[in-house]
């Protein structure tokens, strides 16, 4: 298999895996910056993660657009992550998802989503929240051009997720791995500090060191991460389309 198709696999197994993990449902997506154009992104077409096949997978360009020419529809809004992609070179991955254990840290305004625990780290020490009425007033909430997604991103700015106020997140990484792993982890850390702040009391929040020290810690393709790839993409039953950083299928294909 070549690395091209490696990583359409990959992305086949990223939806299935937010699929299985409810961070996504009917609606959500993922997307992959392409390996040798920077200037284009794959993501499925308009179909539910959890449905997502390699040939459902189309290239666009970092306006939303489809580079060749597709009959098929696409996500309303996929031009999060063009503008995401424009805006940040260094990002290869976007997952954009209405997780429901966010969506309250979206609309109190008093209560920041800041990591509590370990796994929270990846979500970075702040979670800015972009609320599209301060630029566009009243819409339906969606991100469906690309001024309103520039608006997103530029609010996004350097860190790894941003809230989208009454509706999700959005959130970027420098790869696959990296962007479904804060993405499963983003709502946990939501609903353990909503659980925490119903005991009542002062909350802790992971210092800053100490999100240093597990950045410092982290490798996109240790044992560690690998372990849990491997766990979630069995989990959600494409365990037989791993493909190991080295190349190598994690099983022979079967039949
Ligand atoms: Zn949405």
């Amino acid at each position: 298999m070549n690395n091209f198709s490696a990583l359409i696999q990959d992305l086949v197994i990223a939806n299935r895996i937010l699929a299985n993990e409810e961070v996504v449902d009917a609606y959500g997506h993922v997307s992959v910056r392409h390996p040798d154009n920077p200037n284009r992104f794959l993501i499925a077409r308009s179909l539910a993660p959890e449905l997502v096949e390699p040939d459902d997978i189309v290239e666009l360009d970092l306006d939303g657009q489809p580079v060749r020419e597709e009959r098929r529809s696409l996500y309303l809004e996929r031009f999060i992550h063009a503008a995401i992609f424009a805006a940040r070179p260094e990002v290869m991955a976007v997952v954009h998802a209405h997780a429901e254990d966010t969506l309250p840290f979206s609309i109190a305004q008093e209560t920041k989503l800041r990591p509590v625990i370990h796994s929270g780290s990846f979500i970075g020490a702040e979670v800015p929240v972009w609320d599209i009425a301060d630029n566009f007033g009243d819409t339906n909430l969606l991100v469906t051009n690309m001024a309103q997604a520039r608006d997103l991103a530029k609010c996004l700015g350097g860190n790894s997720a941003a809230l989208m106020r009454g509706h999700g997140f959005a959130a970027a990484a420098r790869s696959l791995i990296e962007v479904v792993r804060l993405s499963v982890y983003l709502p946990r850390n939501a609903r353990a500090l909503t659980r925490a702040r119903q005991l009542g009391g002062e909350i802790k929040y992971l210092s800053q060191g100490e999100i240093d020290a597990r950045n410092r810690g982290y490798s996109p393709y240790s044992v560690e991460t690998w372990r849990a790839w491997e766990y979630w993409a069995s989990k959600a039953g494409c365990g037989h389309l791993l493909t190991r950083p080295d190349g190598e299928h994690a099983d022979p294909p079967k039949g």
